[in-house]
């Protein structure tokens, strides 16, 4: 089924790039009221995602869900996105449904966690009911690719769509940012900065289809949990940017770290200039990928595992820097800095 997917984005790709109206042309708008909740969310929210998993008893319909936790840890994580802030306003509601979802969901990646569950608290602004369908449809497709069911929520109408997503995994073996250690190597699995050299063209019809799928469609690396399980001393997924994130796990283990801008993945960069590249692959945000530091025994599994070795962590406080040929680089921020 592969290819099917492929081929649906494809079409979905094209039919987003000409910007044809498929979608919301008369789309018929719906007066929000409370009496109108309880269909929606019958209609929109329920049933969608994964199958509900075995721990979980009761799931939407009640005033609550019920869950048993079985053996190992329950981790949990919580993301909000707003419009406006976190994906433009005039966005498709499908696009920023999978988005949220994607970016919550890649939380319980960087623990190494299975995912499980997750309930989402959604603030509906005035609407029709082709955007409701693709919220719910965008919903569902990024739901059940992460392995994520929906057991519950809350639906409120405001000035601006708000979604907030908690997600929910399991691990024997959670893998945190404060457990790296002097000598490590520092991995990553896959490119970085197609996300945020996507952000500065998502309204242009040149924007790379790769460049406009890393922002659009993060994917939690849930295909990555038992390497990362088994051999990461530490990780963390690159929401931020590369090297601002990495600084979170040399802060969180009191270690530095060094990066070698010539091994970092440029592949992608289409017509940017090669310095532009790097410049977003490390302090560009948004791509989901995982950061792991790792033992050098282990470095040939996580290489068989699809990671690729960028650098490596000394004795330190927390500070980390990069250089090319020798030089070192020096960059204005590491990352996106939080306002709040
Ligand atoms: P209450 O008023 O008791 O909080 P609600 O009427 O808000 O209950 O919700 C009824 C049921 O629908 C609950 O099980 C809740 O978890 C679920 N629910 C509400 N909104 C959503 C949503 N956006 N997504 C998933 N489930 C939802
Ligand atoms: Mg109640």
């Amino acid at each position: 089924m592969q290819w099917l997917a492929s081929l649906s984005f494809n079409v979905y790709y094209l039919v987003r790039r000409l910007r044809l109206p498929l979608f919301f042309a008369n789309d018929v708008q719906l007066a929000y009221d409370g009496a109108m909740e309880f269909s929606i969310i019958k209609q929109y929210f329920s049933g969608l995602g994964a199958s509900v998993p075995k721990e979980v008893e009761l799931a939407i319909g009640d005033d609550a869900a019920i869950w048993s936790p079985g053996a190992g840890h329950h981790i949990m994580s919580v993301d909000t996105a707003v419009a406006g802030v976190h994906f433009p306003v005039d966005a498709n509601w499908y696009d920023i449904a999978y988005r949220a979802v994607g970016c919550a969901a890649s939380d319980l990646a960087a623990m190494a966690a299975k995912p499980a569950f997750a309930t989402l608290a959604v603030t509906l602004p005035n609407h029709g009911v082709k955007q409701l369908e693709a919220l719910s449809q965008g919903l569902d497709a990024a739901l059940k690719h992460a392995g994520l069911a929906l057991i519950g929520g809350d639906t409120t109408s405001g000035s601006h769509l708000v979604i907030t997503l908690t997600v929910h995994g399991w691990s024997d073996t959670p893998v945190r940012r404060s457990t790296a250690r002097e000598g490590d190597l520092v991995m990553v699995s896959g490119p970085t900065g197609l996300a945020s050299a996507a952000l500065t063209m998502l309204d242009d019809a040149q924007c790379p289809q790769s460049w406009w799928q890393a922002y659009w469609r993060p994917q939690g690396r849930f295909d990555l949990l038992s390497a990362v399980a088994q051999y990461a001393n530490s990780c963390i997924d690159i929401s931020d940017g590369l090297l601002a994130d990495l600084q979170h796990i040399c802060q969180a283990s009191a270690v530095n770290a060094e990066i070698d801008a010539d091994l970092i993945d440029t592949s992608w960069r289409e017509h940017l200039a090669q310095q532009q590249a790097i410049q977003l692959a490390l302090t560009g945000g948004d791509d989901y990928q995982l950061l792991c530091t790792v033992s050098p025994t282990n470095e040939v599994a996580m290489h068989a595992a699809g990671f690729h070795s960028i650098g490596k962590l000394t004795a330190g406080d927390g500070q980390v820097s990069a250089h090319s040929q020798g030089q070192a680089l020096q960059f204005s921020q590491l990352g996106y800095q939080h306002q709040s």
